[in-house]
């Protein structure tokens, strides 16, 4: 399978770059970054990085962790795309479900695939405990990380809202300070702590009175994204277009 990786000077770009490297049912058919990009020029494998999008045509595949606005520019270039990025506002999302309608696409938050089971583990837990436990989601990543909360942390949250009939919208409450008053039933906590060089922690709280669940992902190394991203690209060969998730990918 021919991948093309976008970012290709970043920190998920490299991991892919040597995840694809290191797999023979892969070649690199092109990488690349930014204009300006130190990266650019740089050789991997049989190639160059480069700077122009247009070269993803050439791929099966392009796997894309960068930046919403840079997803938005690459994915007119794909064939079909695996996207990683995190931060898109509401209507860079509804710009994804459009090219959707001519090509496929998986997009997740979180490729590990150990996290995509905690979403199912959350929204279990929040099914049997309802209304009675204070839900709070404590996610720690390397002080670099543009976004807050993270996409993984708010990925979350949605079944836990969608299980105790929230919306998160509304319930969604993203750090505390000053007189807040008591915290209200409906509220789910977000907050997020950035230091170092931490790859990606997430801690689901379920408080109730005399009790509570607490069930922690940490993620060690970006390689686990990495084979969940090479997983997504292998099951989409096999995919008509549509905008899919890692909960299909995994059939969860
Ligand atoms: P990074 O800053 O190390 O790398 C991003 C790279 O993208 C940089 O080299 C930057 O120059 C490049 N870039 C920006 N705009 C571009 C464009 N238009 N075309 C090509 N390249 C462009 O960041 P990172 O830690 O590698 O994370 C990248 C994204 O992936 C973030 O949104 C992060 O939250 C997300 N992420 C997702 C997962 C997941 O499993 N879904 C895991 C880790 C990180």
């Amino acid at each position: 399978m021919k991948v093309a990786i976008a970012g290709a000077g970043g920190r998920m770009g490299r991991t892919l770059i040597e995840a694809v490297l290191a797999d023979r049912e892969f070649v690199l058919a092109c990488a690349f970054d930014v204009p300006g990009s130190p990266a650019v020029g740089q050789e991997v494998g049989n190639i160059r990085i480069g700077s122009d999008p247009k070269a993803a045509a050439a791929a099966d595949v392009l796997i894309d962790f960068t930046r919403p606005e840079g997803t938005l520019e690459n994915l007119r270039h794909a064939r079909a795309m695996v996207i990683g990025t995190t931060g898109f506002s509401q209507s860079q999302k509804k710009a994804i479900e459009e090219a959707a309608k001519r090509l496929p696409m998986v997009m997740a938050a979180n490729f590990a695939v150990g996290v995509n089971a905690a979403y199912k583990l959350a929204e279990t837990a929040a099914r049997i405990l309802g209304d009675g436990y204070d839900v709070e989601i404590i996610e720690a990543h390397h002080r670099f990380k543009k976004d807050a909360p993270s996409g993984t942390a708010l990925a979350l949250a949605e079944p836990i809202a969608k299980a105790l009939k929230r919306s998160l919208d509304a319930a969604g409450v993203c750090g505390r300070k000053g007189i807040v008053g008591e915290r209200t039933k409906e509220e789910i906590g977000l907050l997020s702590v950035r230091a170092g060089d931490i790859v990606g922690e997430h801690t689901v709280i379920f408080g109730g009175l005399g009790e509570r669940i607490e069930f922690i992902h940490r993620a060690q190394s970006r390689e686990t994204f990495a084979r969940g991203a090479l997983r997504a690209a292998v099951w989409l060969a096999k995919q008509k277009k549509g905008l899919y998730s890692m909960q299909d990918v995994l059939e969860l």
